[in-house]
């Protein structure tokens, strides 16, 4: 991956690099009228949301409208992601809802915490992520194949175990989720019915990040980082963003 050679050149070279947060949290899944008005207007619509008891961030990332859920392969572990097709739709869509995780003292990698709570939820899921109605965890029961069938809310993706997602996720993490879909059901009503469907463990890391100035100057004249392998953007928007800001410096400095 382009993102580890690139902190082996940053170490080779001593500019300091170091790790970024890490997301974790589930995908939503809901009929996709609920969340028509908005994506309507926007494609990707994005909600950023500090919670209630923790004071934590919680952000909405990659809406799938009309979209899939699907799995995502790591060497050690099966999490779930996101899409949308041009010509196959569903009658759903989905998105990720995800806690920013930072680690201090004594341990900074948070890429290791990330992993670990995946292996919960993939031991507990039998090797499968795990599935659950957002009112099955509310009420602190698992769902079953029994409840969810009965639930009007079809999953796109069945490759999981239906199950419960406070037994895999850390409390802190559970109570963010359920607070921050909460919060968004005041701006998308029917976000956090009981039937919106949870799907356990998403995760996204992120490369380590690299020491640089405002114009994305590293401590070498002339050696600029932008981008998802630099650590310093996280989707298409700010990677592009990031491309912008270094051209720039580079142009007031010739
Ligand atoms: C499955 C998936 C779904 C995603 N969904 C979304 C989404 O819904 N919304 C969103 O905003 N973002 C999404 N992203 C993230 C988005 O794709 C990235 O944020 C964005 O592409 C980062 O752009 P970049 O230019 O920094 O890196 P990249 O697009 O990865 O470009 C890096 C380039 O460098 C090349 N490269 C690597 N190593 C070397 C080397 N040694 N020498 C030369 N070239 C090299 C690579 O081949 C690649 O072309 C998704 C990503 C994935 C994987």
């Amino acid at each position: 991956m382009g993102a580890y050679w690139l902190s082996d050149q940053m170490k080779k070279l001593k500019i300091p690099i170091k790790h970024n947060p890490v997301d974790i949290g589930v995908r939503v899944e809901l009929p996709q009228i609920i969340m028509d008005e908005v994506t309507r207007i926007n494609w990707d619509p994005k909600f950023h949301i500090i919670t209630k008891t923790y004071d934590d961030f919680i952000r909405t990332f990659c809406v799938c409208n009309r979209g899939f859920v699907v799995e995502e392969v790591y060497d050690d572990f099966m999490g779930v992601n996101g899409h949308s097709m041009r010509e196959k739709t569903s009658e759903n869509t989905n998105f990720a809802f995800l806690v920013r995780v930072e680690l201090t003292e004594p341990i900074e990698n948070t890429s290791d915490y990330a992993f670990s709570i995946a292996t919960i939820a993939n031991t507990l899921g039998g090797g499968k992520p795990l599935l659950q109605r957002l009112g099955d965890l509310r009420k602190g029961r698992r769902s079953t194949w029994r409840r969810l069938k009965r639930s009007n809310v079809v999953p796109t993706f069945d490759s999981v175990t239906p199950g419960d997602i406070a037994m895999a996720l850390p409390h802190r993490l559970v109570v963010d989720i359920i607070e921050g879909l909460e919060s968004l059901d005041k701006v998308i009503p029917g976000i956090a019915s009981d039937s919106t469907l949870l799907y356990a463990p998403e995760i996204k890391l992120y490369a380590m990040r690299v020491e640089m100035n405002h114009g994305m100057k590293t401590k070498i004249e002339g050696l600029y980082a932008a981008g998802d392998g630099a650590g310093v953007s996280r989707g298409i928007v700010g990677a592009a963003a990031t491309g912008i800001i270094a051209a720039r410096d580079i142009l007031r400095n010739v």
